[in-house]
């Protein structure tokens, strides 16, 4: 089958999924604690796409190009035998690829499982290695020694690790150096990444954003960096090599340096909702369509079509100040 491409000619490649909206932290550029407190609700147990929805999906997803899952959340490791899931998603034919973004604080406890199932990768979030900071962003009081001990286990389990850092002018750039010495060398890839307006609560500003010219100047100064090439089409990071060898670092900079041009990304909601862009005010409902009993044919007509209709490419217009404050769908929601 020929690759779908959308309104742009852009192909379908990646589908990230969404498990679950709950989390154990409340990270306070995500979510805040004000918004998403003891009164919150959140998806039910019904509302949740189930194990077999997602299988289903992901089966029509291949068949229409999509070689690359990556599983998220809310925390994904809170959904009950992700594992399980993973190892169905593992056999699909065509799927070459997948990874988990997680907080890591579960991992010790799944690492091994994750790996037997199938899974190759983890980007583990951490945007501090100095406790009092990222107990603060947390907001849970949770110490870098739980997030730290999930890195080791992934590692020991033989899964890849990448470490992304969320970078807010005002919440953390005290720890962009001191989290580039701690990586570097440990053969371990650490990703910056510029603040981003996504969801309607994180009281995003473009004055909190710290640029990717501003990161890269700054570790440059102390540890010589010079940039490498990209490892395939569409790649979201920009690499940088260190001089002296010892490894690299990453930026993702949708904010200052946008990559819509090569955006091959669909993105299931936990609840069945799929989005073409991460800041999409609607979603398009596939959980009415598979529970109302469309075929797989008919399902995947839907999905062409869908692809077919996308214009996307909000980090663009936002650089071009076209549109600005549209209503988002959350990032605990849509998982990043
Ligand atoms: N709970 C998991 C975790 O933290 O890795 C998975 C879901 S989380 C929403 C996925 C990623 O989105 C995390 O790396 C998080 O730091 C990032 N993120 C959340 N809000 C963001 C924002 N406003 N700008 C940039 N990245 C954000
Ligand atoms: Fe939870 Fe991840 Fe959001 Fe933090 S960034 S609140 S860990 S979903
Ligand atoms: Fe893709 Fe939307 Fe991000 Fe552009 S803004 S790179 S279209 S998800």
């Amino acid at each position: 089958m020929q690759p779908i491409k959308d309104h742009f000619g852009r192909v379908l490649k990646d589908l990230r999924i969404s498990v679950i909206d709950q989390c154990n932290f409340r990270c306070t550029y995500c979510m805040p604690k004000e918004i998403f407190g003891k009164d919150h609700v959140f998806l039910s147990e019904k509302e949740l796409l189930s194990f077999d929805e997602i299988i289903r999906l992901a089966n029509i997803f291949a068949d229409l190009g999509v070689e690359k899952i990556r599983i998220t959340g809310g925390e994904p490791l809170m959904r009950r035998d992700l594992d399980k899931l993973i190892a169905e998603l593992a056999k699909i034919p065509g799927i070459n690829d997948i990874a988990l973004t997680t907080n890591g604080v579960f991992l010790p406890k799944m690492s091994k499982k994750l790996k037997a199932a199938g899974l190759k990768r983890v980007n583990l979030s951490l945007d501090a290695i100095e406790d009092e900071v990222f107990k603060e962003i947390n907001d849970k009081g949770v110490g870098t020694r739980s997030v730290l001990k999930g890195i080791e286990a992934a590692k020991e389990a033989g899964l890849q690790v990448k470490i992304n850092m969320v970078v807010k002018k005002g919440m953390n750039e005290s720890q962009i150096l001191p989290m580039a010495r701690y990586f570097k060398g440990k053969d371990i890839i650490l990703r910056y990444i510029e603040f981003m307006d996504v969801g309607n609560h994180n009281g995003w500003d473009f004055n909190n954003v710290i640029s990717k010219k501003d990161i890269i100047q700054m570790v440059d100064s102390e540890m010589p960096i010079e940039p490498a090439e990209e490892n395939y089409y569409g790649e979201v990071a920009s690499r940088y090599r260190y001089k002296d060898g010892e490894g690299e670092i990453g930026v993702i900079s949708s904010v200052t340096d946008s990559f819509c041009g090569s955006c091959t990304r669909i993105r299931l909601s936990a609840d069945g909702k799929l989005y073409t862009c991460l800041f999409a005010s609607d979603g398009f409902d596939i959980r009415e369509k598979m529970r109302n009993e469309l075929t797989d044919a008919e399902l995947e007509e839907v999905l062409t079509s869908l692809w077919g209709r996308r214009k996307d490419r909000y980090s663009e217009e936002r650089s071009e100040e076209k549109r600005w404050n549209r209503k988002k769908i959350e990032m605990s929601y849509i998982g990043g």
